[in-house]
């Protein structure tokens, strides 16, 4: 993903995206995708995606790369001739392989790819990862009911993305929101959701001068750390990925103090 950019015209470009994805979801066949959710292996951190049988439709998957090509060059028309390569680049085989490399989030795959094909850096991956959602998105929709709590440090249970984002519910209750997958599940307030801690005293919270409604939440024990906004006065609860980005600000709080979106567990020794 393109993490450097923020500008308004990326977070309209990410609306776009968003819309579009939830068109996508509505073209796939539900009964392509087939979770068998074993609960050892649930219990281990294997993301539920994983544990699913799912039959990509490579024209599909094809055919979204092409609308988010073509939405990119009226964005920004001098993509035009960085991205008129690619689709005779995706034969069926290489597209099954960036489904499966984007599913891992396998950044040095798409790195290598680009360079191979003198593309700009960004693009295979980003292109890859927008036209996987949607079927990460309808798996997320078909288990969600299953789907009651995380591992602490295995990411999202559906999807495997590192966890940043929670929001209050209406009894005050904190629900993990997954920007990637839209999977939703519960959490204690007072829990680490990278490494477990569940110290009062290792876990603190940064508030922002002028955003009644944020708090980033942080932990001693791994220097993680993640957002959580407060959505109770929302008239409108907005979908987890464009609250993910509407609360960019707070990343870049955490980072600037040190903390990460994966906890690395600290050397206790
Ligand atoms: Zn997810
Ligand atoms: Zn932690």
């Amino acid at each position: 993903m393109i993490k450097s950019v923020v500008s308004k015209e990326y977070q309209e470009l990410q609306k776009e995206i968003v819309l579009l994805q939830d068109k996508w979801k509505q073209q796939i066949n539900p009964e392509t995708i087939r979770p068998n959710l074993d609960k050892a292996a649930m219990e281990a951190g294997v993301p539920a995606a994983a544990l699913s049988a799912i039959d990509f439709e490579i024209s599909l998957y094809l055919q979204w790369i092409e609308e988010i090509n073509a939405m990119l060059i009226i964005n920004n028309p001098e993509l035009e001739p960085k991205l008129a390569s690619i689709i005779s680049l995706l034969t069926e085989e290489v597209a099954i392989r960036w489904i499966e490399e984007a599913f891992s989030s396998n950044h040095v795959y798409f790195v290598k790819f680009a360079e191979e094909n003198g593309l700009e850096e960004w693009i295979p991956q980003f292109l890859a990862e927008t036209a996987l959602r949607p079927y990460l998105q309808l798996t997320a929709e078909k288990v969600q009911d299953e789907i009651t709590h995380a591992i602490p440090g295995a990411g999202c249970p559906v999807c495997g993305e590192p966890v940043r984002l929670a929001s209050l519910n209406e009894d005050g209750r904190k629900v993990i929101h997954c920007p990637r997958c839209l999977a939703h599940w519960n959490a204690k307030r007072l829990e680490c959701a990278h490494c477990g801690n569940e110290d009062h005293k290792t876990i603190e919270f940064i508030t922002i001068e002028g955003d009644a409604v944020s708090q980033i939440q942080v932990c001693e024990e791994c220097n993680g750390y993640i957002k959580i906004i407060d959505t109770r006065q929302y008239i409108e609860k907005p979908s987890a990925a464009l609250l993910d980005l509407n609360s960019i600000h707070l990343d870049f709080v955490a980072q600037e103090n040190g903390y990460n979106a994966v906890g690395v567990k600290k050397d206790t020794h």
